[in-house]
């Protein structure tokens, strides 16, 4: 079962966003919750939600899964071979990914980072919900790879 903090923050962002506050939507949130600390596709997400019986057909879980990404229960990764990977969290994060390997690094950005951002949310009015950050660069692996093969022509 969904803490009580979790279930009010739904209610709000559907409140919010006028659209409708079903049990099942509700029951997303256990599923999310069990795949805690694992990037999963949506075809995992929907493999498990369909064995507890939350879900019935794929397609609902396509139409609604923007939902929990926009009231910041779910980060989408999009990843460098154009495959989107899901997480479940806070929806505060910050990704690093190497466009050479793959590579995905989640990181902790300083407190600084933190404090600007929160800054300028007040100073544009917006209550903040979720952030998804990801900075794209090459790895050092990469970048020593890269250097040490000789470019063809
Ligand atoms: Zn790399």
């Amino acid at each position: 079962m969904a803490s009580k903090g979790k279930l009010a923050k739904l209610r709000k962002f559907f409140r919010a966003s006028n659209k409708r506050y079903t049990v099942e939507r509700e029951h997303m949130l256990d599923i999310l919750d069990e795949l805690k600390g694992q990037r999963y596709s949506i075809v995992k997400l929907y493999k498990l939600a369909r064995k507890r019986g939350m879900i019935h057909a794929a397609s609902t879980l396509y139409r609604n899964i923007f939902m929990f990404i926009d009231a910041g229960f779910i980060s989408e990764v999009h990843l460098t071979n154009g495959k989107t990977e899901y997480e479940s969290n806070t929806g505060q994060n910050t990704f690093m990914l190497c466009i050479g390997c793959s590579e995905v690094k989640k990181i902790r950005p300083p407190k600084e980072f933190k404090e600007m951002q929160t800054e300028l949310c007040q100073k544009h009015g917006l209550d903040m919900i979720s952030y998804n950050h990801q900075i794209k660069g090459y790895c050092s692996k990469c970048s020593r790879r890269i250097q040490e093969e000789p470019i063809e022509e």
